[in-house]
Order: structure tokens, then sequence, then C-alpha cells
């Protein structure tokens, strides 16, 4: 527990958190179910996602991914799984948290927004470490992390830049990130983009956004509307 504590820094202003889960600041957190919650509120998951919790992982991805990317879930997840693979590994948005499946982590934290994902993902995959957080503002401490993904999360947000930036920040220098969204200029990302009433933003953008926090793209690929890309956390940044 406490070199879990150790990871752990105030999303609000990045001081130390203690055993009882106070910054030196004085912003307490909560940990509750076997879950570190550094929300402290219910932000809104998007609705369609909120009524698959139960059948997400075994039937709403799968044929979901099979129609739209043209392979499997289980593929795509094996695959990113394999490329942060490492010590201490992230998953950010992990949902019921699929990539430690694939993921060879000693200490694997999977966070979410969402309370009810990050309980189905404590049933089937106890050994994670659960926490409730914000993509914009992670909990944790600079360089910790050995390899970061954020798969099929990012374009839902109004400023993915500040997650992309904020996944640099906890990564060790060489460590590995792969990251997955959905991109404009395609015509299924733009029925999709409709549907989940998001703004999509086209491949440049999360290409410069890397480029900007640091990152450099080792690979990418494309998967029907979504972009896989592969980076590696610049030395001499
Ligand atoms: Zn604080």
């Amino acid at each position: 527990m406490s070199e879990i504590l150790d990871m752990f820094a105030c999303p609000i202003d990045g001081t130390k958190i203690d055993a009882n889960l106070t910054c030196e600041k004085g912003h307490r957190f909560s940990y509750i179910d076997g879950i570190y919650d550094f929300l402290g509120k219910e932000l809104k998951t998007h609705d369609v996602l909120e009524k698959v919790t139960p059948i997400y992982e075994n039937v709403w991805a799968p044929l979901g991914f099979l129609i739209t990317a043209g392979r499997t879930y289980s593929s795509i997840m094996e695959e990113a799984g394999n490329y942060v693979s490492g010590k201490v590994v992230l998953d950010v948005g992990t949902g019921t948290g699929k990539l430690f499946d694939y993921t060879g982590c000693e200490r694997c934290v999977g966070l979410d927004i969402s309370t009810k994902f990050l309980r189905v993902m404590l049933s089937k995959r106890s050994k994670v470490i659960a926490v409730k957080g914000d993509a914009r503002k992670l909990p944790f401490k600079a360089e910790v992390f050995d390899g970061v993904a954020s798969l099929f999360v990012l374009h839902m947000l109004d400023n993915p830049s500040l997650a992309v930036h904020e996944i640099s920040r906890v990564m060790k220098r060489d460590a590995r990130c792969v990251i997955a969204i959905l991109t404009s200029g395609n015509f299924i990302a733009s029925i999709l983009g409709k549907w989940w009433k998001i703004s999509l933003k086209h491949r440049d953008f999360y290409l410069s956004s890397i480029k900007e926090a640091g990152l450099e793209l080792e690979d990418s690929k494309r998967m029907g509307p979504w972009l896989l890309l592969k980076c590696k956390k610049s030395r001499h940044f």
C-alpha cells in the first residue's frame, strides 16, 4: 500500500499524498471499496458508455471494433498491451481493464472516471490498482510509469492535448505510450461522432499534441475511423 501511495500526487497542486490520502495543502481524497478516489465527485461519463457497462467487454467493444476497425477488440488490446508492457503500467480510461490481460506489469494501474467501470474491473482483475481520476489532471508524480496506454478515450475530451501532456509527464524517460483515438475525415467517424455528440479532431491535431508533449511517434496505424499511435518519451525533453 505504501508503495502505491508513493506514486500519487495531488491532482490539484502536485504535492505529496500522505497515508491518509491528504495532500500537503490539505486536499483530501478517499479509498473506498478498493478504489482510490481522486475526483470526489461523479464526472459525467458518456451516457452510451454508462448504459453498456455490463456488456462492454464481451459484446459491445468486440462487435463495435470488428465492424468499424475491421479487426478484433482483443487483437487491438494485445498489440497495445505488448507495446506498453513494463514494470509499472498505467491505463488511462481503462474501462474494464482488458488491457491488463496483455501487459506483463508488476504494478498495474487502471484509471477511469466511472466508478461503475472500475467496479467491473476489480471484479474481473483484482490485481489491478483502481484509481478514479481525470485524464487531464492525473493524480500521479512525474516519471513513474514504464508504459501508459489510453485507448478509445481521448477523443471524448474537450481538450485532448491536456491529457497527452499529462500522459507524457507521468512517463519515465524512454517509456512507451499507446494512444487510440477516433479522428475526423472518415465516413464512419463522422457517423460515430454525431451519434456520440462529440466534435472530432484531425489526425494532425494529435500528431502535433504528441510532439509538443515531448513524445516521439514510433508508429501510426489506421484502423478504419480509429488511429493507433505508438510513442516513446524523448530523452531530451
Ligand atoms: Zn492538493
